[in-house]
């Protein structure tokens, strides 16, 4: 279940990946605030695991970077509830969502 203590919203960050905004993230750490520069995002579109830069963007991460998301079970969990937020929003136009 979606934990909205989780939920961080910030201005909406292009994926790396897909290039769709994305303006609300999972956080997978429990550091609490804004997310942090190495800190892991999940795009809700395409399901990319990207990294909060130092820039404030989001990147794609590194080999090595992503070999650990693949393990990390707190991003696991992100890539599993953003799998099931995309299967209910998939039919709902865009200018609809919330
Ligand atoms: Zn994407």
């Amino acid at each position: 279940m979606l934990d909205n203590e989780r939920v961080y919203l910030t201005l909406p960050q292009p994926c790396p990946a897909c290039g769709e905004p994305n303006d609300g993230h999972y956080r997978t750490t429990n550091h609490g605030g804004a997310p942090d520069p190495g800190d892991a995002s999940v795009c809700a579109y395409c399901l990319t695991v990207g990294i909060f830069s130092e820039e404030g963007g989001i990147r794609l991460p590194t080999r090595a970077e992503a070999a650990e998301l693949a393990v990390d079970a707190e991003v696991q969990r992100a890539v599993r509830i953003s799998r099931m937020w995309r299967s209910v929003l998939r039919d709902v136009p865009r200018w609809d969502w919330p």
